[in-house]
């Protein structure tokens, strides 16, 4: 979260008035009007609003028709709602190396290819973009879906385009800690109908009784409970009117940061895919060493930690993943059921070595949007220092 305040109470005291909370109405229809005003900003046909980015993420699973006996290629970097909405379909998440972008590495995603392979997920993880150049050119070359998690990536954008529009879905976070929030929250984009009705019908168990059931192409299946809510969708109205600034905000920073400390002894950044499309809410710096790592990230001032300690976004930190416990009922355990026995699950903590190096060197230094001129020389003097002690 970055910016909150007056408009979205504003936004929200109109709704509590109008005393139509309920999504699906005739009124006010914030939620309907965000799903326009999202699509259009990030250039597809069809927006559905959620309750979270995991929602979006199984929502968006569910629309390509994912289940059991496919295997969803995902990074060994992420939080791990991305791994746990594969296993929420029924199907089996394949674990895959980054790279130095600290995004899936292209190269070892076609390794992982094989007659099971449904969908691949890149990861734009801490806002920056996955190199989906080549994802896209590996997808149709085997003829395999891609769904962008854009869950820490709000707005951000590849080669002109924004995230979320390059892949066949993109899934969307405003939980408390993304770029734009509403305290929790969700949204996946797709040009693709069918992908949408699908998505639709599974995030709202009583579709059948809304007033656009006649008009579905796809018969209504039975579904969940993942919609949105009127006061949501008002706050997340707001949210979106301020996010073009919030990037171009935090990418004047990150530039000035980075500029002022470019060259100096023992610094290098991690490489980028795409720096003007990169939200610009961190900056990765990529050590020698662990060793040189934990002492960077331990300087006086850099307030940071090394990526392999997050405790929750590498692979190994993922229990019920590395484990196989994947559902509270054992009939229902894509880790047991017969049509996955012959797929990949053969977790192990040693079985990305490359992600596992690139993590423990990486520091990553958070940015802010509202820095002033002196925050940023504070922070740059403090990494300048840091590394000259190296
Ligand atoms: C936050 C996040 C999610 C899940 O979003 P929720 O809104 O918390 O469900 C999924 N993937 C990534 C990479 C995330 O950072």
């Amino acid at each position: 979260m970055y910016r909150i305040g007056d408009e979205e109470v504003r936004a929200v005291e109109r709704v509590i008035k109008s005393r139509q909370l309920f999504r699906f109405n005739e009124g006010t229809k914030e939620v309907a009007n965000f799903e326009k005003e999202l699509s259009e900003k990030i250039g597809t046909e069809f927006c559905l609003t959620l309750t979270g980015g995991t929602g979006a993420l199984i929502s968006a699973l569910v629309g390509i028709g994912a289940g059991p006996g496919d295997e969803v290629i995902i990074p060994a970097y992420t939080f791990m709602a991305t791994a746990l909405a594969v296993v929420a379909v029924g199907a089996i998440p394949v674990i895959t190396e980054i790279n130095d972008s600290l995004t899936i590495d292209p190269d070892d995603v076609e390794k992982k290819i094989s007659k099971y392979t449904k969908a691949i997920i890149p990861v734009h993880m801490l806002g920056l973009p996955s190199d989906m150049s080549k994802i896209m050119e590996v997808a149709k070359k085997y003829n395999i879906k891609v769904i962008e998690d854009c869950c820490q990536a709000d707005g951000g954008s590849y080669k002109g385009k924004r995230l979320g529009s390059i892949g066949d879905v993109g899934a969307f976070s405003f939980n408390y800690f993304k770029i734009m929030t509403a305290g929790e929250g969700g949204a996946l984009v797709t040009d693709d109908e069918i992908f949408y009705e699908r998505a639709l019908i599974y995030h709202d168990g009583g579709t059948a009784f809304r007033p656009h059931a006649g008009g579905l192409k796809t018969p209504i299946f039975a579904g969940a409970q993942l919609r949105s809510n009127e006061i949501s969708g008002a706050i997340l109205r707001e949210q979106l009117k301020k996010l073009d600034n919030i990037l171009s905000d935090l990418r004047k920073v990150k530039k000035s940061f980075m500029s002022s400390i470019e060259g100096q002894k023992n610094i290098k950044f991690i490489r980028s895919n795409d720096i003007e499309g990169d939200c610009g809410s961190n900056v990765g710096f990529l050590l020698e060493s662990e060793a040189a790592a934990r002492k960077f990230a331990a300087s006086k001032g850099i307030n940071a930690g090394v990526l392999i300690d997050s405790k929750k976004h590498v692979y190994f930190d993922w229990d019920p993943i590395m484990n196989k416990r994947g559902s509270h009922h054992p009939v229902l355990d894509p880790f047991k059921l017969l049509q996955n026995k012959d797929l990949n699950m053969n977790y192990s903590k040693d079985m990305c070595p490359n992600t596992l190096d690139i993590l423990s060197r990486t520091v990553i230094v958070g940015m802010n949007p509202d820095w002033t001129e002196a925050d940023i020389i504070a922070k740059v003097e403090a990494c300048k220092k840091a590394a000259m002690e190296l």
